[in-house]
């Protein structure tokens, strides 16, 4: 059991080397030492200013401490406590570490190159957490996120962990994406309100919007192979008594983000071939929704989401609405299928597909 440091907290003492000097090592060896009786400051690392007064939840806070403190039962850890466990990483099979969890893991990786965030933080060489920490829990979340104290990091660290044991103990296993989109908006929320904490047990925070007459309402989505970078696009457009379905597939996608763009942007090319007027696209990608409701910024979104709020000046009204993955099942039958169809019908950005 690891005790919350409390009011032992307000002695302040500087530690470090016998000569006075601090030194990274020595920072961390009293980290450690400090398990139950920490000084406030050890060496130049100040638990109260580093983690206790940050901007984000109790449990987030409490989080960070933990991984600083090796606290987090991660494969490595455990079999440090000689538990009889496979320490392994569940997604990739390299040593469960903290950082190889928190950073180094292509999932990680993944989630830091998309995390809207003022520096990009290069994360390929060795971490050394508690030097480290400081500058990394102090990138600024780039506008429009909405997280005006810009603590977003401590939420990233607080989503990986989650997504983690999601796929560890239920096989639940969530995108880069969608777990970066988490955080952002946990943190926007908490940013906002100060009291998120109630409203993250809710499943699906996007407000649900009701489907207005007179509105046509279409379904996309993309599977994307990550090996052979293409992906299946799949579309359906409510028109009854005859839905259009579209379905191609598309070579040359950098990434399941950009699929699912490029599956609204081809979808909604065809509504205005088919004259609609008012439209209603629903995906169950969080991140495009808020990427297309300009809610969060992706470097690598940036055309195809500009194309999209260009092509939607060409209709009466458009809207970009959320829906769970288990109402968007026939787009995504689509999107499977289409990335099984021989031929491409599409390549990279350029529309060459026939009717
Ligand atoms: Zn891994």
């Amino acid at each position: 059991m690891f005790q919350l440091p409390s009011e032992h907290l307000s002695r302040c003492s500087i530690v470090g080397t016998k000569t006075g000097d601090y030194s990274v090592k020595s920072g961390y060896y009293v980290a450690i030492g400090a398990e139950g009786d920490g000084p406030e400051a050890e060496g130049d690392f100040k638990w109260t200013n580093h983690v206790w007064k940050l901007d984000c939840a109790p449990k987030v806070k409490l989080f960070v401490w933990k991984v600083l403190k090796g606290a987090v039962p991660v494969g490595e850890r455990l079999l440090e406590r000689h538990i009889d466990i496979d320490p392994r990483c569940k997604r990739c099979g390299s040593n469960e570490s903290i950082t190889h969890l928190l950073f180094h893991c292509q999932f990680a990786q993944r989630v830091w190159h998309l995390a809207p965030l003022a520096t990009a933080p290069d994360f390929r060489g060795m971490i050394d957490l508690m030097a480290d920490w400081p500058a990394l829990s102090n990138l600024k979340a780039l506008p429009p996120t909405g997280i005006a104290s810009g603590n977003l990091v401590p939420w990233i660290f607080w989503n990986i962990w989650k997504a983690r044991n999601r796929f560890v103990f239920e096989g639940v296993s969530a995108s880069p994406e969608d777990t970066l989109s988490s955080a952002i908006r946990l943190a926007r929320e908490w940013s906002i309100s100060g009291k998120p904490e109630k409203t993250e047990g809710k499943k699906h925070r996007l407000i649900e919007v009701p489907v207005l007459s007179g509105t046509t309402r279409i379904q996309t989505d993309a599977a994307w192979c990550s090996a052979r970078k293409i992906a299946g696009i799949g579309g359906i457009i409510h028109l009854p008594p005859r839905n259009r379905e579209i379905q191609l597939k598309m070579e040359f996608i950098a990434s399941p983000l950009m699929a699912e763009g490029l599956a609204l942007r081809e979808v909604m090319l065809r509504c205005q071939d088919l004259e609609l007027h008012n439209l209603r696209f629903e995906s169950d990608s969080s991140l495009l929704v808020n990427c297309l409701n300009q809610v969060v910024s992706i470097a690598e979104m940036h055309s195809v989401v500009a194309d999209i709020i260009e092509l939607s000046r060409r209709f009466a009204s458009v809207a970009f609405v959320w829906i769970p993955r288990e109402r968007n099942v026939e787009a995504d039958m689509l999107a499977k299928r289409a990335l099984n169809v021989a031929e491409p019908l599409l390549v990279g950005n350029a529309v060459i597909a026939p009717n």
